[in-house]
């Protein structure tokens, strides 16, 4: 008997401790802060996230395992593939308009790797992003990192549309990797309604605004 689920399990308080920090280091820069907005974004890196997300992330886990499914697609060869494997910036920015900064499977507040990017250009020594190494980087931008994740994998036939993809957490997202839904024993998030979990004053806006008002990619519906 296979149980449906609709992610990986509950992330930890501490991802939330530090998707505050963040926010409020963000709040400290635009009141020109800058030494404050610093300290925030160390406080921000928290290494305890990484031995929560790096099991998952990385397929080390029980929980990322996959069971069999009899009539899954085949992976299809290259040449068969939707031709774009990555979405148009417009696409990018219609899915976020439409999900928000949140992960459509376990609802969690995410950033942008472009803001990401604007955070590591102003604090390079805070929000450390050095090298593709797991541990070389800020483990709360790290577990924050917006993604867009087809429903129905790409090697296995699946478009690189708004209605095949979502907005996820890299969590949900590697940890699903290659497989369905079905073998992940995911629930569809198409069928259920988004449930952004973010307890903040303020709504989440994925740190948009330390980028200029022109560069911002909000939601339609905070
Ligand atoms: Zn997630």
């Amino acid at each position: 008997m296979k149980t449906m689920r609709a992610n990986f399990g509950s992330p930890p308080s501490l991802l939330f401790k530090t998707a505050q920090l963040l926010n409020d280091a963000v709040d400290a820069h635009i009141s020109a802060d800058v030494e404050l907005a610093d300290t925030l974004i160390r406080e921000a890196d928290i290494p305890e996230l990484g031995e929560w997300l790096d099991p998952i992330w990385l397929r080390k886990s029980e929980v990322t395992k996959a069971i069999k499914v009899e009539g899954i697609p085949p992976v299809l060869p290259k040449d068969q593939r939707d031709p774009a494997r990555m979405p148009t910036a417009n696409m990018k920015r219609e899915l976020i308009a439409r999900d928000g900064h949140h992960c459509r499977f376990c609802s969690i507040p995410l950033v942008r790797a472009e803001v990401r990017k604007e955070l590591c250009r102003l604090y390079p020594n805070a929000a450390r992003w050095t090298s593709p190494c797991e541990t070389d980087q800020h483990r709360g931008l790290q577990v924050l990192w917006l993604q867009y994740d087809h429903l129905m994998v790409h090697s296995r036939g699946g478009a690189t549309s708004l209605e095949n993809m979502v907005i996820a957490c890299v969590a949900c997202n590697f940890g699903r990797d290659r497989y369905t839904l079905e073998e992940m024993r995911f629930l569809d998030p198409r069928t259920h309604p988004r449930t952004p979990n973010w307890s903040g004053a303020a709504g989440w806006d994925g740190l948009e605004r330390i980028l200029p008002k022109s560069k911002q990619w909000l939601a339609e519906a905070a």
